[in-house]
């Protein structure tokens, strides 16, 4: 086979001579023609053959030149089309181009405009054909990136570490000088660090909208923070900082995947006990916005300089500094979080006083209200 395939061109039209003449003046210029005398043949046709360009007269006895451009959409919306019509009215040309048609040619035509338009309906073709293989390799890239990324960088950092905990398990330690201790202790560290940046990173290229909303369930959020809270109580201690959930009963319920957010309150509570002061305070809390759950998580931390507001959603960006360099972080905390939250179709905002504290506030939708249903249930 060559290496450039013929276009395939199908012409649905039920006048004899537009047929033939269309195909043969198309066939002269080295395409592979069919045709078809009616809507339902091209449509059948146009599954079994998957033609690149159609040419579709508007006005055909049985079904419509329209109601082909439809179905010809639902089939491939990559197939080019063009409309033949007997009056070039703007109307149906309109009509036939919201319906997905590339183009139009107004009877009677010359060999010369059918070339020409057919030349511009494949090269519109073959840009859609392009832009199906990019996306189709960039899909392709990002999976092998994310295998690799798990096998050929994960796995080795795993081994290492086993190795590390082993010489730094007691028994051995006895047996270390203190200097090497201390040194195999940091390479640790620095391998905690790097595993968690390959871990971010992972969860990252994971959350895709459609893969989360498969899991979204109607749920109580009370719980859910309460467990973030708890979990990060060791760090508020540590770091001295009080660490409160205030009272959120009678609080309807939120939309969305509990795994996923409870990443989100994790991350954004320990910023908030991380980048704080001796003494400071979190405070959780929960309100009603509209169809919305607010929950704002406020700190009377270092805060956030105005010129860093606009990128600390992005990723690995952290603010240079005392307190932030003090944590190991990769940045890449709080840009996963606002890719959970808006594949909740919620919103995640700050507003922070430097020196004073930030506060970030989570909008996640309300679960959709259901009827009570009465359960025809006997009770005893
Ligand atoms: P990671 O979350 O990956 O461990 P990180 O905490 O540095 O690392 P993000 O959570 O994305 O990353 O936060 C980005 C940066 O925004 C932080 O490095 C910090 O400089 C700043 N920041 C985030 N939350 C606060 C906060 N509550 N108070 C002050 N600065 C904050
Ligand atoms: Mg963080």
């Amino acid at each position: 086979m060559s290496i450039k395939e013929k276009f395939k061109i199908l012409i649905i039209d039920d006048e004899a001579s537009i047929r033939d003449s269309c195909s043969q003046v198309l066939s002269k210029e080295g395409y592979v023609t069919d045709t078809a005398e009616d809507g339902s043949i091209g449509l059948k046709k146009v599954k079994e053959t998957k033609p690149d360009l159609v040419m579709v007269d508007l006005k055909m006895p049985g079904i419509s030149g329209m109601e082909v451009l439809e179905s010809l959409r639902e089939i491939d919306p990559d197939i080019v089309s063009i409309v033949i019509t007997g009056y070039a009215t703007i109307e149906s040309a309109v009509e036939a181009m919201k319906l997905g048609a590339y183009d139009y040619v107004p009877k009677p035509f010359t060999p010369d405009e059918l070339r020409l338009i057919t030349r511009r309906g494949l090269e519109k073709r073959r840009l859609l054909l392009e832009t199906a293989t990019l996306r189709l390799e960039k899909k392709q890239m990002e999976e092998n990136f994310i295998s690799l990324v798990t096998h050929e960088l994960r796995s080795p950092l795993i081994a290492v570490k086993q190795y590390f905990d082993v010489i730094l398990d007691q028994e051995i330690s006895g047996k270390l000088k203190n200097k090497q201790k201390e040194m195999l202790g940091r390479a640790s560290e620095r391998i905690d660090g790097l595993m968690k940046l390959v871990n971010d990173w992972l969860q990252m290229m994971g959350i895709k909208e459609n893969e989360i909303d498969k899991r979204f369930q109607d749920f109580n959020l009370k719980p859910l923070l309460e467990e973030a809270v708890e979990l990060l109580q060791p760090l508020a201690d540590k770091s001295e900082v009080a660490l409160q959930l205030k009272p959120m009963d009678g609080i309807p319920r939120v939309y969305g995947d509990k795994i996923t957010l409870t990443h989100v309150f994790i991350n954004i509570i320990s910023n908030g006990i991380k980048y704080n002061r001796k003494g400071g305070k979190v405070t959780v809390s929960v309100r009603e916005e509209g169809g919305f759950l607010a929950v704002d998580v406020a700190d009377t931390g270092i805060g956030i300089p105005e010129e860093s507001l606009p990128l600390i959603f992005d990723q690995f960006y952290r603010v240079r500094g005392k307190v932030t360099r003090k944590h190991i972080g990769t940045g890449l905390g709080l840009s996963i979080a606002r890719r959970i939250v808006e594949a909740h179709k919620g919103q995640i905002t700050v507003q922070s006083t430097l020196g004073k504290g930030s506060t970030f506030t989570v909008l996640l939708p309300r679960a959709p209200q259901h009827k009570k249903q009465k359960k025809s249930k006997k009770s005893p």
